[in-house]
């Protein structure tokens, strides 16, 4: 594990980014609704995409909709919902069928639940449902409870955890496969990987870019298997902008 993240090797035509969102280019708030990616973060954003020719993908657990509003006005490559849904560097959506009835099922039952309980949101993403217990953490248990209790009976979803949050999920894909299969795709292909997320969820993705020689860079404390880790946010965003000031100042006058 190393503590110093990596610049002056750094190389724009050799480097292809994935940045988790919430927690990573955006601080967690209570409400999911009100996160958002400060002016300045997604300005370093575009100019590492634009630097690396479009070598820059969002992986999130967001959908690829709520991604477009929040780093507007960009529209990068996208992973959405834990990498189930994708936009590939060209443009294209690739966005599996999944049984859209359970989900509405499911979404109506945590519905239930979260009306009896102030503080909890409930939450539909395409193929996932999730539930938001960071208002009330004291209700988690119950949640989990609830979540198991429908995992047991949908046994095609699959239960992921996050930071207050719990979510079901339609699809098996995770952010590693996403990842994956990006860098088998121009413009990422070949270049070296730097994944960073600050969530169980992103350990998918550190252990894809581990495989493939690369980056990972987990935010915070908690077991991981990335290469690097910071401290905070913060300290991603001192290293984003040196980043972004160094290969704008490096870029050919035209
Ligand atoms: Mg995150």
């Amino acid at each position: 594990m190393t503590e110093t993240l990596p610049r002056d090797s750094l190389h724009p035509a050799k480097t292809a980014f994935f940045f988790d969102c919430d927690g990573t280019l955006a601080a967690i708030v209570d409400q999911p609704d009100a996160a958002r990616v400060e002016t300045e973060i997604v300005e370093f954003v575009r100019i590492l995409h634009e630097a690396t020719d479009g070598a820059l993908a969002v992986v999130s657990g967001r959908s690829i909709a709520q991604l477009d509003v929040m780093l507007a006005p960009l529209v990068l490559p996208a992973a959405g919902v834990h990498g189930v849904e994708r936009r590939d560097g060209a443009g294209t959506i690739y966005r599996p069928e999944f049984d859209a009835a359970a989900v509405l099922q499911i979404a109506a039952r945590l519905d239930e639940f979260a009306t009896q309980h102030e503080g909890l949101v409930s939450e539909v993403k395409s193929a996932s449902v999730a539930i938001h217990y960071r208002m009330c953490p004291e209700l988690e248990g119950e949640a989990l409870s609830l979540m198991t209790d429908i995992a047991s009976q949908y046994p095609e979803f699959r239960l992921l955890r996050g930071k207050m949050v719990a979510e079901l999920s339609a699809s098996h894909r995770n952010k590693g496969d996403a990842l994956e299969d990006f860098m088998r795709e121009a413009p990422f292909a070949g270049r070296l990987p730097i994944f960073v997320g600050d969530d169980v969820t992103d350990e998918d993705g550190f252990v894809a870019v581990r495989k493939l020689n690369g980056i990972g860079i987990k935010i915070g404390a908690g077991t991981t298997s990335a290469t690097h880790r910071v401290g905070t946010l913060h300290d991603f965003h001192d290293w984003l902008r040196q980043l972004s000031q160094t290969w704008t100042a490096a870029a050919p006058a035209l």
